[in-house]
C-alpha cells in the first residue's frame, strides 16, 4: 500500500492511502473507525448501487453503527437544499461531534458530504473514500469542500481537512469512460504543473489498456503532487493557484455552453492549450510545449481547440470569475513542461487570452 501523509498549516495530519483493494479491507481500519461510535456515509444513487452494501458491512464491521444518505447522482445535487436535506437526516440519526461523515463517491458526492462535515455542529470529522479518478487524483485531497449557487459553482464552502482518504483504484472499473477521461484532463494536469516525468509516462500509454495497469501508481504520483502543493499553500494564496491550470479559460467554455457541451475535464484541456499558445507566442512559455500539450490531450480523445465564441459573452462570463482580486486575475502558465508560475494580469487583458 502507498500512504502518504499530508500535514496543513494546523499540523493537522492525516494519511491518503492508495491501493488496489483497500475497499474490501475497510473492516481492518479499526484505528480509524472504531474511533467514531456512528459512521454516516454519504454516497449518490449509481455509486450505491455498486458498492454502498460491502462499504456499509465493511465498516460496521470495524466498530461503528454505520447510517447512509443516498442523493441524486450529478452536480445538481451540490446544493443548499440538499445540504439541508443532509443536515436533518444528521439530526435524526442523533449524529453528535463524536461521530464521523463518510463520502463515498464522486467529486460532488465530496464536495457536498464535506461540505456538511465542516458546517454540522461547526465541523465533524470526515473520511473520504473517493471513486471517480477525479476524485481520486483532485478532490478528495486538499480539504476544499463546498457546493453550488445558481449563480456559479463552489460559491459556498470551507476549507475542512479530512481524517483519512482511503483511495481503492478498483472503483474505477465500474467508472463511465467517459468521466474516465474527464479525470485524465487533471492527471494530465499535474504532469504539466509539476511533473515532466509523470508528462513523458502519460505520453507512451495506449489509453486505456496499459494505462489501467500502472493506474496506482499514476494517483499516488497526483496525490503525491497535490499533497506537496496544500502543504506549502493550503489557503491558495500563492502555489496552490497553479492547480487551475486550463481553469480560467475552462471556466468560461463550461459556462458558455451552459455545463452541457463540454465536460469539465474537456473544458480544461481546451483551456490548458489555449492558456498554452498563448504563452508560447508572448515567449514565456518554451516553443515546443504547445505541440506537446495538444499532442497529448488528442491521445487521450480531448479537445484543445478554442471554440468560436462571442468575445462580449466571453468578457461577461470572465468578469464574474470568483477568482478575481482588485481587478487583476492570477492565472497559472508553464514556463515548460513540468514548470508552472502564476502570472497576474488586469482585467482588461484577460480577455486577450481568448482571441
Ligand atoms: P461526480 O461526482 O458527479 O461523478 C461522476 C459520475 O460518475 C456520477 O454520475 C457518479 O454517480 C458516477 N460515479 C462515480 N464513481 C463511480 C464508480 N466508481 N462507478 C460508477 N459510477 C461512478 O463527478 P466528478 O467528476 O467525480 O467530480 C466533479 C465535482 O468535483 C465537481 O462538482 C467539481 O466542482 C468537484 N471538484 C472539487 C475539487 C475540490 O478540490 N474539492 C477539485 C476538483 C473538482
Ligand atoms: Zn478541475
Amino acid at each position: 500500500m502507498k500512504e502518504l501523509i499530508c500535514t496543513t498549516s494546523n499540523t493537522h495530519q492525516y494519511p491518503i492511502m492508495i491501493e488496489k483493494g483497500l475497499k474490501s479491507r475497510l473492516s481492518q481500519m479499526k484505528a480509524l473507525f472504531s474511533q467514531y461510535h456512528k459512521v454516516m456515509i454519504i454516497t449518490d444513487k449509481n455509486v450505491a448501487k455498486e458498492y454502498l452494501t460491502e462499504v456499509e458491512r465493511q465498516v460496521r464491521m470495524s466498530g461503528p453503527k454505520v447510517y447512509n444518505i443516498v442523493v441524486p447522482p450529478g452536480e445538481k445535487s451540490k446544493c443548499l437544499d440538499q445540504a439541508s436535506s443532509i443536515y436533518n437526516e444528521l439530526v435524526k440519526c442523533n449524529i453528535t461531534r463524536s461521530d464521523a461523515i463518510l463520502t463515498l463517491g464522486g467529486g460532488v458526492v465530496g464536495d457536498l458530504g464535506g461540505f456538511c462535515a465542516a458546517t454540522y455542529l461547526r465541523g465533524i470529522d470526515l473520511i473520504q473514500l473517493p471513486t471517480s479518478l477525479l476524485a481520486q487524483v483532485d478532490s478528495s485531497v486538499g480539504g476544499k469542500v463546498g457546493i453550488d449557487l445558481d449563480y456559479g459553482k463552489n460559491l459556498v464552502g470551507a476549507f475542512h481537512q479530512p481524517k483519512a482518504v482511503i483511495i481503492d483504484p478498483l472503483f474505477l472499473e465500474t467508472l463511465e469512460d467517459h468521466y474516465m477521461i474527464d479525470g485524465m484532463a487533471e492527471v494530465i494536469k499535474y504532469g504539466c504543473i509539476s511533473s515532466a516525468n509523470l508528462f513523458v509516462k502519460l505520453m507512451g500509454y495506449t489509453y486505456h489498456e496499459d494505462l489501467i495497469e500502472d493506474i496506482e501508481e499514476i494517483i499516488a504520483r497526483c496525490c503525491q503532487i497535490k499533497r506537496d502543493i496544500v502543504e506549502e499553500d493550503e489557503h491558495e494564496h500563492g502555489i496552490r493557484r497553479t492547480l487551475n491550470f486550463g481553469h480560467t479559460i475552462g471556466h468560461v467554455v463550461e459556462t458558455f455552453y451552459k455545463f452541457k457541451k463540454y465536460s469539465h475535464g474537456e473544458a480544461v484541456a481546451i483551456g490548458m492549450a489555449q492558456i498554452t499558445k498563448k504563452t508560447v507566442a508572448e515567449g514565456i512559455s518554451q516553443a515546443d510545449t504547445y505541440r506537446n500539450i495538444v499532442e497529448i490531450l488528442n491521445a487521450y480523445g480531448l479537445p484543445s481547440k478554442l471554440p468560436n465564441m462571442p468575445l462580449d459573452k466571453v468578457q461577461e462570463i470572465l468578469f464574474t470569475d470568483k477568482k478575481f482580486e482588485n481587478e487583476a486575475l492570477h492565472i497559472c502558465a508553464l514556463e515548460k513542461i513540468g514548470k508552472a508560475e502564476i502570472v497576474k494580469i488586469q482585467k482588461q487583458q484577460a480577455i486577450e487570452l481568448f482571441k
